[in-house]
């Protein structure tokens, strides 16, 4: 307990004295290995050493000595003559808009770094550098940075788009009867249960929404509350044409493949508004299915009260000899689940659960070692981290494995459904006799995120942002399922 207190203690005086010297200049290491010390001179201690290229922040300065934040939060001293400044952005007038439905703007080009504002959706924000993939903003006065995925740059041939996406609202009550009218009066369509989400056509005391099958009908809005997310339009056949109207007279804008993903923007008759970074159009509507996400954009910490105490087995499937499956695009299964199980880590560490890690390195294990590491650490609940590969490479989705202890279903639920929420086709909650699953004597469950033979999940989980998303669904259908048993 004591020890915890310090922790804080140190943690928000470092906060203080990052904000009170905060200048937030970007730059880049420029030797091949350099190290950051404790304080300004060659005699302080060596904190970490750092690679070519890894992006910091400069702080401030003594002498020849720079203060700097690294990408990995970590603050200390370099020699000033081996950082430059980051050339990898234009200096003129340049403005982006927001995309996400909430923005984090962070001191530092990383999640690590402690946000200072957020940004909202069709935000106009000036970029003032970039670094990495993280623009640098200015924002009320304040510096920060933002990742460049979640805004799209103004540009003539790309004028500010109004709101893309309709809303997205979740029903608040156990149980919700939609109408086919604004009234009581009205025959129930169909009831919804809670948490499910819906997108909203028109709010009112009676609101206009529309579920993921596309049915459409009226809800008594008070039992429904707002939030952030995208009402997306996938084209179901090929060859789909986007025009200018909401009828074939209008001209096609562009021709679409099965399977393209658009912005919702809502219905004109049967055709349905479409958004793109490109602009708007329309497309029929029965060319199209939904989805609704509310994909986080950033790591979101829920408080830390509610599942400290417990224990997670955390188990990186394969290792060392053993590469499991290898993708379309040469990335390796023992890799990505190492990186998915070390980030899953820090998320329930950081939320206050003790964390078993079966390995921590590139070796193999066997299951029964697997599932002792996790049973000698009394842990509450074990998951093993996978990606799956197949025959063909048409097949791809996200699959979720249950095991036979009593919990193992709802758990495996719980993350599942966060999974298919990112817009994973949805392969399936199942049980299987794999060993981890039925000789684990605690709730236990086995991830397959994507398939690596298919090229469109294995480009996914070569991207840093889709692991994160992917982690953070794990970890925040474990946090809800321990939640439910304190
Ligand atoms: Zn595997």
């Amino acid at each position: 307990m004591l020890r915890r207190v310090a922790l804080w203690l140190v943690i928000m005086m470092l906060t203080i004295s990052v904000s009170a010297v905060w200048a937030a200049t970007p730059g880049v290491v420029d030797v091949n290995a350099l190290n950051l010390r404790s304080g300004p001179g060659h005699g302080y201690k060596i904190i970490s050493t750092m690679s070519r290229s890894t992006p910091l922040v400069i702080m401030s300065e003594s002498g020849e000595w720079k203060q700097v934040m690294a990408s990995s939060g970590l603050i200390g001293w370099v020699f000033g003559q081996y950082i430059v400044a980051d050339q990898s952005f234009q200096a003129g007038n340049h403005n982006v808009v927001v995309r996400a439905s909430r923005l984090n703007v962070r001191q530092g080009p990383g999640t690590t770094y402690p946000v200072v504002t957020t940004l909202v959706q069709d935000q106009l924000t000036q970029v003032t550098g970039k670094i990495g993939e993280w623009f640098q903003v200015r924002v009320s006065g304040k510096t920060g940075f933002i990742h460049q995925e979640w805004v799209t740059p103004v540009t003539e041939e790309n004028p500010v788009q109004g709101s893309v996406s309709v809303p997205l609202a979740r029903v608040l009550v156990s149980v919700l009867n939609m109408r086919g009218g604004k009234g009581t009066e009205f025959p129930v369509v169909t009831k919804l249960n809670l948490g499910m989400l819906v997108a909203v056509l028109e709010e009112g005391t009676w609101s206009k929404i529309m579920l993921e099958n596309g049915v459409i009908g009226y809800v008594l809005s008070e039992y429904v509350e707002n939030v952030g997310g995208q009402a997306l339009a996938r084209i179901s056949a090929n060859m789909v044409n986007e025009r200018s109207g909401p009828d074939t007279t209008f001209s096609i804008l562009a021709t679409h493949p099965a399977g393209k993903t658009l912005a919702f923007s809502g219905w004109d008759g049967s055709w349905v508004k479409v958004s793109s970074t490109s602009g708007t159009g329309y497309i029929l509507g029965n060319l199209l299915s939904f989805a609704f996400t509310t994909a986080p954009i950033d790591f979101t910490l829920p408080p830390a009260i509610g599942i400290q105490g417990f224990v997670v087995a955390v188990d990186a499937g394969h290792g060392g000899p053993d590469p499991g499956a290898i993708g379309v695009n040469g990335l390796r299964e023992k890799n990505i689940n190492f990186t998915m199980a070390l980030k899953l880590r820090a998320l329930l560490v950081a939320a206050g659960a003790e964390v078993v890690m079966t390995r921590v390195g590139d070796y193999t294990l066997s299951i029964d070692e697997r599932i002792g590491i996790a049973h000698n650490a009394g842990a509450d609940l074990f998951v093993s981290i996978h990606n799956n590969a197949h025959p063909s490479s048409a097949v791809s989705g996200t699959q979720t494995f249950y095991g036979v202890t009593l919990g193992s279903f709802n758990l495996g639920h719980q993350v599942h459904r966060r999974l298919v929420g990112l817009g994973m086709e949805d392969k399936g909650l199942l049980n299987a006799n794999f060993g981890v699953l039925v000789r684990t004597k605690i709730p236990a469950i086995l991830t397959e995120t994507g398939f690596l033979s298919n090229p469109d999940d294995a480009a996914l989980l070569a991207q840093e942002t889709f692991i994160n998303h992917a982690v953070q669904a794990h970890f925040e259908g474990i946090h809800e399922w321990l939640a439910t048993k304190r």
